[in-house]
């Protein structure tokens, strides 16, 4: 399975990632983390894509 990764420099903790996908992204201290050892419901790549500033990458 996919694992999501979030640039701490790039993401500017809009929140986007996290309502899309709450089982694998939280916000803490106006950042998002990723709480999850895999993507679990999809790839994350339509995540990866709704980010406004592309801190997400999935591998
Ligand atoms: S969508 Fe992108 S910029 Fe917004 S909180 Fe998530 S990682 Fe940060």
């Amino acid at each position: 399975m996919p694992k999501a990764k979030v640039s701490e420099e790039l993401c500017i903790g809009c929140g986007t990632c996290e309502s899309l996908c709450p089982k694998v992204f939280k916000l803490e201290n106006g950042k998002s983390h990723v709480i999850a050892e895999e993507c679990i419901e999809c790839d994350c790549k339509g995540v990866a894509d709704s980010c406004p500033t592309g801190a997400i990458s999935v591998e």
